[in-house]
Parts: C-alpha cells; sequence; structure tokens
C-alpha cells in the first residue's frame, strides 16, 4: 500500500467534502460521482493494477477512485477538466506521494507522450469513471493514436458497454464493437446502479475492461480505411453491403467490385454489413487494396 488507506466512496465523507469547497456540480461535464465502496472495489479487482503499473485515471471527480488507485498502483496520472476540483483534489490526496494531477481536458492531452514520459514507453493502464458525453471519442483516441496501454478498465453507459461487446447478427452490434474488437478483447465486469453515484445518472452503467492487444490478431493493411468501410456499413444498417457501399462516392467501391470481393470471399452478394464478423471485414479491406493496386499495375 502506498498511501493512507482511501477516505472516500461513501455519502456522508463525499457530502462532508463537497459541502466543504461549495462544489457545484456541472453537467456539463457528466459528473456523476461514485459513493459505493463495494463498486469501487470491483473496478480496482477488474482493473487488476499491481504495484509494478502506472495509471491514468480520467476525469477523478474529488479523487475518489484515485485514492484506491494510489493505494495499488506504483504511480497515477489523473487528468481533470474542471478547474474547481483542482483544490479538492490536492485536499484528498495529500497522504499520497504517487499522484500527479492535471488540469486539462483529456482530449487534447498527448497520452502517447504522458505514457513515455511517465512509464518509459512501457504500456500504461487506464481506469475511469468516464464522463459519459465523451466515452466514444475517449476510448478511440487511446486505440487509434497508439498509446501504449494494456489494460482499459472504464465504466460507462451499460448500452454503450454492450454495443462494444456485441458480436454479429444481434442488435447491439455496430461500428463501436467493430472498433473496439479490432484492437481489444472487452468483458462486462459488472453493473452498476444509478444509486452507486451522486447525483444519480438517467441510466444504467457497466463496468468494462478491455484486454488491449499487443498487436491486432487481424491486421487491416489500412485501419482507416477499414473503419471507413464499417461506418458506411452501419451508416445504411438494412441495406446490402454493396448499397451501403456504394452510398458513399469517396470510398470508390462500385457496386461491381463489392460483389466481385464477396465472391472471392464465399459470400453472396446480397449479405448485409451487419452480418459480416471483423475478420470478413478486413479481409474485405485487404481484398479491396489488393483490387486498387492490381488495377495501378495495368
Ligand atoms: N472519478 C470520479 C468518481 O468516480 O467519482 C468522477 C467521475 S465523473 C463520472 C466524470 C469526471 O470527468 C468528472 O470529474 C468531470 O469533471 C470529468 N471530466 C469531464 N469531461 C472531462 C474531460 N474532457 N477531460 C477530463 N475530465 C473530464
Amino acid at each position: 500500500m502506498a498511501g493512507p488507506i482511501p477516505t472516500l466512496g461513501n455519502p456522508k465523507n463525499t457530502i462532508e467534502i463537497l459541502n466543504k469547497y461549495r462544489f457545484v456540480f456541472q453537467k456539463k461535464y457528466g459528473q456523476n460521482f461514485l459513493i459505493d465502496p463495494h463498486v469501487l472495489d470491483k473496478i480496482i479487482k477488474a482493473a487488476d493494477i499491481t504495484d509494478q503499473d502506472y495509471v491514468v485515471e480520467i476525469g477523478p471527480g474529488i479523487g475518489t477512485m484515485t485514492q484506491y488507485l494510489a493505494s495499488a498502483a506504483a504511480g497515477v496520472t489523473a487528468i481533470e477538466i474542471d478547474r474547481a476540483l483542482i483544490p479538492i483534489l490536492q485536499d484528498t490526496l495529500q497522504g499520497y506521494n504517487n499522484v500527479d494531477i492535471i488540469n486539462e481536458d483529456v482530449l487534447k492531452v498527448d497520452l502517447k507522450e504522458l505514457a513515455d514520459k511517465k512509464n518509459n514507453g512501457r504500456p500504461i493502464k487506464v481506469v475511469a469513471n468516464l464522463p459519459y458525453y465523451i466515452t466514444t471519442p475517449i476510448i478511440m483516441g487511446l486505440f487509434e493514436k497508439h498509446v501504449p496501454v494494456s489494460g482499459i478498465t472504464v465504466m460507462v453507459q451499460k448500452e454503450v458497454a454492450e454495443r462494444m461487446q456485441a458480436g454479429p447478427g444481434t442488435k447491439d452490434y455496430g461500428a463501436l464493437s467493430l472498433a473496439v474488437q479490432y484492437y481489444a478483447q472487452p468483458y462486462i465486469a459488472a453493473y452498476v446502479p444509478p444509486n452507486c453515484f451522486m447525483p444519480r445518472p438517467g441510466v444504467g452503467s457497466a463496468v468494462i475492461r478491455l484486454n488491449v492487444y499487443e498487436q491486432p490478431p487481424m491486421q487491416a493493411e489500412d485501419e482507416a480505411l477499414l473503419f471507413a468501410i464499417i461506418r458506411a456499413s452501419f451508416n445504411q444498417r438494412r441495406k446490402t453491403l454493396q448499397n451501403g457501399l456504394s452510398h458513399v462516392p469517396e470510398l470508390g467501391i462500385s457496386k461491381e467490385l463489392t460483389v466481385r470481393i464477396l465472391e472471392e470471399m464465399g459470400l453472396s452478394a446480397s449479405i448485409r454489413g451487419e452480418a459480416l464478423t471483423l475478420e470478413q471485414f478486413v479481409t474485405f479491406t485487404n481484398l479491396y487494396i489488393r483490387c486498387l493496386k492490381t488495377a495501378r499495375k495495368v
């Protein structure tokens, strides 16, 4: 244990701190603070934090989870956008000598550079009770910018967690499922009801753990193109893949070409994008790239 025992994470102590600083909740920042120690224990357990780990926490709030993380990890950097929370964090985290606080919008922080600096380029772990209004940009930013990260354990809206974990043939399956599963193996570690937060959110929540691959098991030759194809397929969810892709002229994939590639993959010309697995999307993308290269040669 690298510091004192966590003291926040129950309603009484949370209210005391909020009153001491006359803190006013900012709805625009998605502020719902955890007040249940059992949930905090579950998050720390799901994140599998050891004293060898360096952790980045996004949105520490009043420092409730930060105290737990600082007790378990070698070091923590906590990034908080709300300036009013900084003096509170300096107070609640004063007993921990392994925590740095950054007052910044996480979307503006170069997390790759931060990981390089704080952990000598070794993979960090990201743990957060995320502000729900920017869940997707935060997670996709970590993946697409290739931040060295081995595990991401985050509280998100229940429906979003289910979408991340969904497979083909289910209603939740979509561009987010495929993007997350390209980079990581997801599993939902816990469902968390609104009464575990202050104030209570209007939606249910879930803790999801993403075990990030060192290398994606199936690699697209052009990741940006893979995701553009995936997005185009799900924009037109009820359409066949050939119609969906031909609706996005920037992709330059004609109906005829889609059918030819599908044939080569042994798939029906009338298949819908929502029926394709991640592997099939990757294969489709790589075959399309091969067609482009061949066309350039002739
Ligand atoms: N971790 C705390 C807890 O569990 O009690 C607070 C979680 S609360 C759901 C989300 C936190 O993220 C808030 O403290 C909010 O101010 C902060 N936040 C919102 N948008 C942010 C952003 N763009 N960058 C950094 N922090 C942000």
